[in-house]
């Protein structure tokens, strides 16, 4: 049975905006010796703002950006929206015929008879692609044009300024690891992940490999030591189930996610977390 004063630390945590999903997370946070972020969203404002555009092969500026705009037209992905606004016209929904999103990668689209990608790297070299390499601290979004280099769309987005105190907080609350996980560029996850001072970062991640680095994780951790992972649920329901506590930020998050997550913040703040574990520990005082 659960102990009631169980009851009370849930309560708690829900007047702070933190849903805890039973008394057994409540014990399991008293226990989180490692924390593991998800970037875009979670870290980051997940609101992202074209910096640059940058065409090639003879392609013009507007050229490229429309290209992605109609690829991105159907994605909800933040990255997206950032396209689409700085583009700034109305799109017809019409000269869409397909439409692919794969999945930390990017999308694949047909449009008006040619077919255009527009993503990462890595989804440039998974089509053959042969583009420019680059190293921004911002996100960059390639475009190729029926096989053709089109060029690149640097996009920024903002660390949050509550993730710094996020990262204190845990420290100061005895979390012996800090890791960042990210689908983004290693450029972009290194630079974040030294601003905030996180001790492990891991980058260029699909969603399965993130659920590979919670298993590794597993394996190197203490017997009674519990690992905690937040993520603002786009693509990380796999990873949110696989942690011992999944942590959706409730503010964006999926309905898959906030089903697939143990605890849910209701708020865009990452140290949620240390408000929802400081609970835990208070609230074991009362019950043991
Ligand atoms: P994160 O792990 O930082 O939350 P995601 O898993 O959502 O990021 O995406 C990983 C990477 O895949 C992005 O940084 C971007 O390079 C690429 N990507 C994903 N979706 C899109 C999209 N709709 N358009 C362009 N690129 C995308
Ligand atoms: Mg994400």
């Amino acid at each position: 049975s659960i102990p009631l004063g169980f009851f009370g630390g849930i309560g708690a945590a829900s007047k702070q905006g933190v849903l805890v999903k039973g008394g057994n997370y409540l014990e399991a946070l008293n226990n989180v010796k490692i924390v593991v972020f998800d970037k875009t969203g979670t870290l980051t404002q997940g609101s992202f703002n074209v910096t640059a555009i940058h065409p090639e092969n003879g392609f013009e500026k507007e050229q490229l950006l429309e290209s992605a705009a109609y690829a991105e037209l159907h994605s909800n992905h933040p990255i997206a929206d950032s396209i689409r606004e700085a583009f700034g016209r109305e799109l017809d929904e019409s000269k869409v015929n397909d439409y692919e999103e794969v999945s930390g990668h990017g999308i694949r689209a047909r449009l008006d008879g040619s077919t255009v990608l527009a993503g990462n790297a890595k989804l440039m070299r998974a089509e053959g692609i042969s583009f420019i390499e680059s190293s921004d601290t911002g996100t960059v979004v390639h475009v190729a044009v029926d096989g053709r280099y089109a060029g690149r769309i640097v996009i920024a987005d903002e660390v949050k300024t509550d993730s710094a105190e996020a990262v204190r907080g845990l420290k100061n609350l005895g979390i012996r690891k800090t890791v960042m996980l990210t689908g983004d560029a290693k450029s972009v996850g290194e630079f974040v992940g030294r601003s905030l001072g996180i001790d492990e970062v891991h980058a260029e991640l699909l969603p399965e490999h993130k659920v590979e680095q919670i298993e590794r994780l597993d394996r190197e951790k203490g017997a009674k030591e519990k690992i905690l992972f937040v993520g603002d649920g786009i693509n990380d329901t796999p990873v949110l189930a696989r942690a011992d506590i999944g942590v959706a930020m409730g503010g964006l998050g999926s309905d898959a996610a906030i089903e697939a997550a143990d605890v849910v913040i209701m708020t865009d703040e990452p140290s949620k977390i240390v408000t929802a574990i400081g609970i835990a520990k208070r609230t074991r005082r009362i019950v043991w």
